[in-house]
């Protein structure tokens, strides 16, 4: 069965643009690219030491199922150089790719492996203007509220994004 996935990419490493066309690229091997967003620069958060990042959020229709998205997407990660966190590199650190699942259809789901709604999708302005640009009317399972919402409601002095 065919589900709609909504995903967020980001990179700070190397040509970040590049890394994000090929990410989209690949994605394809994944499922169908419904739509993406325009790219952001966004402020670090949480490890502020390190480079601002660009971001996207992109809709992929899959017939994979959420595990196995998952396992796709770490694997496009691994394909464009993503090192894992290490002493040398910290976690939360620059990546040449991060690609999360926000949203997965409206599935809920709970595992070590994988928490979807991504649980920190609506406190993050890199996540929700793209994602509200693309999907507006979106609801979150959860919360109940639109992404349109989600990000009219972030507490404005958080970290910058700039629509590029
Ligand atoms: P983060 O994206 O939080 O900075 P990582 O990209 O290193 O960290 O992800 C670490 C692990 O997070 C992944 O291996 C994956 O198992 C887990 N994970 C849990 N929920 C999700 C999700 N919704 N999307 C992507 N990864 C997730
Ligand atoms: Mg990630």
């Amino acid at each position: 069965m065919r589900k709609l996935a909504y995903l967020s990419l980001g990179s700070n490493v190397g040509d970040r643009r590049a890394n994000l066309e090929q990410a989209l690229e690949r994605l394809q091997q994944a499922g169908q690219v419904k739509a993406v967003s325009s790219f952001y620069e966004t402020a670090p958060v949480e490890y502020t030491r390190q480079p601002d990042f660009l971001n996207l959020a992109a809709a992929l229709e899959t017939e994979k199922m959420p595990r196995q998205l998952l396992h796709a997407l770490l694997e496009i990660e691994r394909a464009l150089g993503r090192k894992r966190p290490s002493a040398a590199a910290p976690v939360k650190g620059p990546r040449t790719l991060d690609i999360d699942i926000l949203l997965f259809g409206s599935s809920i789901i709970d595992t070590p492996e994988l928490t979807v709604p991504h649980p920190s999708m609506h406190e993050r302005r890199f996540v929700l203007e793209p994602l509200a640009e693309i999907a507006p009317d979106l609801r979150h399972p959860v919360l109940k509220r639109t992404m349109r919402e989600l990000r009219d409601a972030l507490p404005a002095g958080g970290a910058w994004v700039r629509k590029l």
